[in-house]
C-alpha cells in the first residue's frame, strides 16, 4: 500500500513493504508465514490510520517497536488454540457454556493414544473383517446398566431425536405435562419430537398427572410412552407424577415400549458419595424401561457423546436408522468414553479418577480453606480497588443434572471500593478484568460482588501467578 508522505500526521507512517522489512517483522514472517504477516502488517496500519483520524499521537503509534509488537500481538492471536482454558469459578460444576466435564487422564491419554494411528475402529482383529465401531462401547454399557444392548450417538439430543425418529415416525408419543422440558440451547421435547417426525400426545397437567391419563391416552396411533427427566427444574407442592415400574407396566400391557430420557444419567449410586441419589440407568431399567437415553458429558464425567441403552431389538432397528450414521460418534470420542467407562469398572477410585465426581465430592472444609489460602494474595493484587471475603456459597452440579443448589462451598466476594451508585457497573468491570487475564477467570456476580466459587480451583498456584497480570485501570476511573 503506498501512503502518501504528507499529509498531516499521516506522514510518519511507513509503508507495508517498509515494515515487512523490520528485522523483528521478518523474523514473525518465518515464524508465521508470509500471508499471515503481511495481513498482520496491513491491520496494524488501518488501525494506526483510524486512531491518527481520531486524533492520537501519530509519531509513537508508528514507532517501529510499537507498530512490532501490534503485529506480533495479531499473529498470536490469529495463530492461538480455537479453545482457551479458563478457571470456571462460576460454581456451576458441569457448565455447558465452559465445555461441560473435564476429562480423567485416562481418558486424555487414550484420546492421544488413537488420535496419532490407525485403529481397530471399525476392523475386527480375529476375522480380518469389517467390524462395528459400536462394539468397542457395548459390553462396558451393557455391564454397567444391566442393559441387553447398546448403541451411542453424538450427544443426547441425538439420542432422543434417533430413538423417536426410528419408533415413532408418523406416530404418537405420549408424554406428561410436566415433563415438556426445554434444555438450555434450544433443545425442546416438543420441537425434537417434531423433527422426528413423531406426534407428541401430552397428557396430565404441568403439576400432577395420573395413570389413567396415560392410559386413555394409548390408542392405535400410540408408538410408545416417553418419561423425561426434568433435568432443571422442579414442581413442587401439590404434585404427582406416576412411578416408573406402573407406567412400565402399562405400556408392556399394550405392547409398547416405554422410553425414559434420563438426561444426565448417572451409573453409580449418587449415595455412595455422600450427594443425594440420583436414579441410575441400571435402576431406570430394572423398573422395566424399554430403552434409556443419557448424556455422557454430564454427570458421567466423559465426553459429549448419546448412550442409548436396553432391549436387543430396539436397539437392532435404532442401528438400522440411517439417520445412525450421521450422528455416529468420532474415534476420539469413542477412545475417550471407553476410558470413562473404564473406570466405573472400579467404584472404589472413581471419586479420584473422574474430576467431576471429584469436584462434586469436595468438602466445604477443604474449599473453605483453599480460600483462605488464596484470599491474601487476592487482596493484595486489588488493594485500594476492592475488599475481598471469604463467604459461603452453594456450588450447583449444572447441565441439569440436578435442579437444585445443594453444594456448600465457598468463595472469594470481590466488592469494589466506593461502590455506590456506580457499584454495578464497577462489578461489571471486575469480572471483565478478571476474564482479560491470561487464563481467563470466570467467576459470577450476585448481591453487588464478584463471586469467585473456589470448588473448582484445582490449580491454585496457575491462578495466583498471574494475578500479577490483572488490568484494573477501568476500576479506577469515576
Ligand atoms: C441434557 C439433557 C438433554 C440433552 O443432552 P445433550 O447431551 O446435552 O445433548 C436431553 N434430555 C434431558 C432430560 C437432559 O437433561
Amino acid at each position: 500500500m503506498r501512503v502518501s508522505g504528507s499529509r498531516g500526521g499521516y506522514g510518519a507512517l511507513p509503508s507495508v513493504d517498509r515494515v515487512l522489512n523490520w528485522r523483528a517483522v521478518n523474523d514473525l514472517s518465518s515464524a508465521y508465514g508470509s500471508t499471515a504477516t503481511v495481513d498482520a502488517v496491513r491491520t496494524a496500519l488501518d488501525d494506526i490510520r483510524k486512531r491518527i483520524s481520531a486524533g492520537e499521537n501519530s509519531a509513537a503509534l508508528c514507532d517501529p517497536n510499537t507498530l512490532t509488537r501490534d503485529v506480533s500481538v495479531l499473529l498470536a492471536a490469529r495463530f492461538a488454540p480455537a479453545l482457551r482454558p479458563v478457571f470456571n469459578l462460576t460454581g456451576t460444576i458441569i457448565h455447558t457454556n465452559l465445555g461441560r466435564a473435564p476429562l480423567a487422564a485416562e481418558a486424555i491419554t487414550d484420546i492421544a493414544a488413537a488420535a496419532a494411528t490407525p485403529t481397530n475402529l471399525e476392523f475386527d482383529l480375529a476375522s480380518g473383517r469389517r467390524g462395528d465401531r459400536d462394539f468397542h462401547l457395548e459390553d462396558q454399557i451393557c455391564r454397567l446398566t444391566g442393559a441387553a444392548a447398546a448403541t451411542v450417538v453424538n450427544n443426547n439430543a441425538a439420542a432422543v431425536l434417533l430413538v423417536l425418529n426410528t419408533l415413532a415416525r408418523r406416530k404418537e408419543v405420549i408424554v406428561s405435562r410436566g415433563e415438556l422440558v426445554e434444555i438450555g440451547g434450544a433443545f425442546r421435547i416438543p420441537d425434537v419430537m417434531q423433527r422426528a417426525g413423531a406426534k407428541l400426545h401430552e397428557v396430565g397437567t404441568t403439576n400432577r398427572t395420573h395413570l389413567k391419563d396415560f392410559a386413555t391416552a394409548i390408542s392405535g396411533k400410540t408408538a410408545l410412552v416417553m418419561k423425561v427427566h426434568t433435568s432443571n427444574y422442579e414442581v413442587r407442592g401439590f404434585t404427582r407424577t406416576v412411578p416408573e415400574p406402573e407406567l412400565a407396566k402399562l405400556a408392556r400391557d399394550h405392547d409398547r415400549p416405554f422410553v425414559v430420557d434420563l438426561g444426565s444419567g448417572m451409573l453409580v449410586d449418587l449415595e455412595d458419595f455422600g450427594l443425594p441419589h440420583e436414579r441410575t440407568a441400571r435402576e431406570t431399567l430394572a423398573d422395566g424401561a424399554d430403552l434409556v437415553t443419557f448424556s455422557g458429558d454430564k454427570l458421567l464425567g466423559g465426553p459429549q457423546a448419546g448412550i442409548i441403552a436396553g432391549r436387543a431389538d430396539l436397539i437392532a432397528k435404532i442401528k438400522r436408522n440411517p439417520m445412525k450414521r450421521a450422528l455416529r460418534l468420532d474415534k476420539l470420542v469413542i477412545a475417550a468414553l471407553s476410558a470413562t467407562l473404564r473406570l466405573y469398572e472400579n467404584p472404589d477410585r472413581l471419586r479420584e479418577l473422574v474430576p467431576v465426581l471429584r469436584l462434586l465430592t469436595q468438602p466445604r472444609a477443604d474449599i473453605a480453606a483453599r480460600a483462605e489460602r488464596v484470599r491474601p494474595a487476592v487482596a493484595e493484587a486489588l488493594a485500594g480497588m476492592a475488599s475481598v471475603d471469604t463467604v459461603p456459597c452453594k456450588s450447583q452440579i449444572g447441565s441439569g443434572a440436578l435442579p437444585v443448589d445443594l453444594l456448600p462451598s465457598a468463595a472469594l466476594a470481590i466488592r469494589p471500593a466506593g461502590g455506590g451508585k456506580r457499584g454495578g457497573r464497577k462489578v461489571a468491570v471486575l469480572a471483565a478484568a478478571f476474564r482479560a487475564l491470561p487464563t481467563p477467570v470466570i467467576g459470577r456476580i450476585a448481591d453487588g460482588a464478584l463471586l469467585l466459587d473456589l470448588r473448582c480451583l484445582e490449580d491454585e498456584l496457575g491462578f495466583l501467578a498471574q494475578l500479577d497480570a490483572l488490568d484494573l485501570a477501568g476500576l479506577a476511573a469515576p
